[in-house]
């Protein structure tokens, strides 16, 4: 597997007020491989859309680097950045705020084109247009109309043909779908896989919801607090969740075929969601975790793997661990 872009013990803290420190990504490290897509899911103000933008660089970082293609965004001349913005691209979750209101989709869409100098040529940049537009699941019919004529799905597809204008590499899809009717969302999803063969484009895909990340992700990242604490292979994480943040998120989808008994034990997450502002001691998750125990409120776990590419960070696995070596451990 081919690393396309890495995070190591990335942090991003912003300073509130009276020098309180909101921790929104706290240490996290993960590799994206090329062609891949990346599923990073936890409820939201867990940090996932603030990692996300560190990651393209919309945000500096506080701590740690983000690695791209062999360069670390974070230290990039202004000329580089400029030509790391082709490859690097957002969807973002309410396409229509997004979208510029009084621009036409053509416009919307050339943007990005006539920024970065490409297809000058008038003709060549219109005969683009159309093209993504058909890539997109649009025609060129819609290209002189405005965002407002437009469903919530169709506009979507509209904020994609312009991520896609400058023919990016990695795509950042921050919660793309959560907005759309669920009869729509599919779609999207499916639109997106299609353009990642395509294209081959990697994806890192922010969402909620476990049931649709599971949809589209090759891997998945799961994010609490601004801590990842759990990370495998989609099936591997449906099948064999170990984490018990990640085992209450599964109990809580419904079992799709309403002939099965479901028979699974709901996990009814205790308490609210910790301030970031003030994190608990030891294991984030602590407060509202049915399993803690008393080193839980007194050690960071460690992050560990377990089987095979398959990392938690959880005392109830510290047995597993022992007689390794502590910097393999370490090492994500
Ligand atoms: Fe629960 Fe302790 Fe594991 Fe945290 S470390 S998830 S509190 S058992
Ligand atoms: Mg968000």
């Amino acid at each position: 597997n081919e690393v396309l872009l890495s995070v190591r013990d990335l942090k991003k803290h912003f300073t509130m007020g009276k020098n309180e420190i909101l921790k929104a990504v706290d240490g996290i490290s993960f590799d994206i491989y090329k062609g891949e897509t990346f599923g990073l899911v936890g409820e939201s103000g867990c940090g996932k859309s603030t990692a996300g933008r560190t990651m393209i660089g919309l945000y500096d970082r506080t701590d740690g680097e983000v690695v791209f293609n062999g360069k670390d965004v974070h230290s990039l001349t202004e000329k580089e950045r400029f030509h790391f913005h082709k490859q690097m691209q957002m969807i973002f979750q309410d396409p229509y705020a997004s979208l510029n209101p009084r621009s036409t989709v053509k416009e919307i869409i050339s943007e990005p084109m006539e920024v970065h100098g490409l297809f000058p040529n008038k003709k060549e940049r219109l005969e683009r247009i159309y093209q993504l537009l058909e890539d997109v699941g649009l025609n060129r019919d819609h290209a002189n109309r405005f965002p407002h004529e437009f469903s919530g799905g169709q506009r979507q597809r509209i904020g994609i043909a312009r991520a896609l204008a400058l023919d990016p590499d990695f795509i950042i899809a921050d919660e793309p779908i959560s907005a759309l009717d669920v009869s729509v969302q599919a779609q999207v999803v499916n639109l997106l896989k299609r353009l990642q063969k395509e294209k081959g484009l990697t994806y890192l895909f922010i969402a909620h919801d476990l049931s649709m990340v599971k949809q589209i992700s090759n891997r998945i990242g799961v994010m609490y607090l601004g801590h990842i604490v759990e990370l495998t292979a989609s099936n591997q994480l449906y099948n064999k969740p170990l984490h018990p943040y990640t085992q209450a998120l599964l109990s809580a989808i419904p079992i799709p075929d309403p002939d099965v008994e479901d028979q699974r034990e709901r996990i009814i997450l205790q308490g609210e969601l910790p301030s970031p502002m003030d994190p608990p001691s030891g294991c984030v998750f602590r407060t509202r975790c049915q399993h803690a125990m008393d080193i839980c409120a007194q050690k960071k776990p460690v992050w560990q793997e377990i089987d095979k590419d398959h990392y938690v960070a959880c005392h109830l696995y510290d047995e597993h661990s022992e007689g390794k070596d502590k910097n393999e451990m370490l090492v994500n």
